[in-house]
């Protein structure tokens, strides 16, 4: 571990932190349709204009006690614990995926855009997690926005190729959508939302079709074991409708990183050779 590695290592730390901070802002107000830019934040009891100072993620939470400055009102605690997830998961980010690729020998200036908006889609995670879970949408600025930027981007070269970007997002869009004609044949009511269907096209955009297939089998798994997990704890009820997007998001992430060995123990478990899968 060089000083790089350690200096980068902050600055995804605090990058993510920061971002944090403006999730906030997006899970509190686009379910609502507001601007996620103007006005700017203040103390929805008493109006007070939160100053820049107030604003420093998680840090100003603590000086400020928990409290409006204005009108003391408590501050959840909710806002510092978002702020701290998407810092830990931005050095998280470096640490397994992003490290690797900006440490490249021979990295061209250009491949810092697809990788920049590939680390910025991983990042809304976080918000599309909280808000889907809390209001059952996944936002479109996300995955139409996400699915236009990624198939934009594939023209850049160093990510994802065009032809990979586009299979993708079809593929990954295509099985959704065949899932959920099934599940509607056998349950007999709508399976599966756009928003997840337009999401995995973004994946796919985004990732290829390698993460988009992967998100939607380790994803449904995740979601299989998650729901079983929410009927025992008496939190779900038969036949309520699952947030699929965050077992989405967790598979595209697991795809992304550690595919490979997933598909590997997978085929293992099957006992299918992993060598017809290209897997030496
Ligand atoms: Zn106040």
């Amino acid at each position: 571990m060089g000083f790089y590695d350690y200096y980068f290592g902050a600055l995804f730390l605090i990058m993510g932190t920061v971002l944090g901070s403006f999730f906030n802002v997006v899970i509190y107000r686009m379910p609502l349709d507001k601007s996620v830019i103007s006005p700017p934040s203040s103390c929805p009891n008493c109006g007070h204009m939160i100053l820049w100072y107030e604003n420093i993620p998680v840090l100003s939470w603590i000086f400020l006690r928990a409290k409006c400055s204005g009108c003391h009102t408590p501050i959840s605690v909710r806002y510092p614990l978002v702020e701290m997830i998407t810092g830990a998961f931005s050095l998280f980010l470096y640490c397994f995926y992003f490290h690797e690729k900006l440490f490249t020998p021979n990295l061209e200036w250009w491949t810092v855009i697809p990788l920049l908006l590939q680390y910025i889609s991983l990042m809304l995670f976080v918000p599309i997690a909280v808000i889907d879970v809390e209001h059952l949408i996944i936002p479109n600025e996300f995955t139409i926005g996400g699915l236009i930027i990624g198939l934009a981007i594939s023209f850049i070269p160093g990510g994802v190729t065009p032809q990979m970007a586009f299979a993708g997002a079809g593929i990954g869009a295509g099985i959704l959508i065949l899932f959920g004609k099934i599940g509607e044949v056998i349950l007999k009511k709508e399976a599966m939302g756009w928003g997840d269907i337009k999401m995995l096209g973004w994946f796919g955009a985004m990732f290829g079709p390698g993460v988009a297939v992967g998100s939607i089998f380790i994803g449904a798994f995740a979601g299989l074991f998650g729901s079983i997990f929410m009927l025992i704890i008496k939190k779900m009820k038969r036949g309520e409708y699952l947030p699929f997007g965050p077992y989405l998001c967790l598979g595209a992430l697991l795809a992304l990183i550690w595919g490979t060995e997933i598909l590997t123990l997978y085929l293992g478990i099957a006992g299918i050779e992993p060598s017809y899968f290209g897997i030496p």
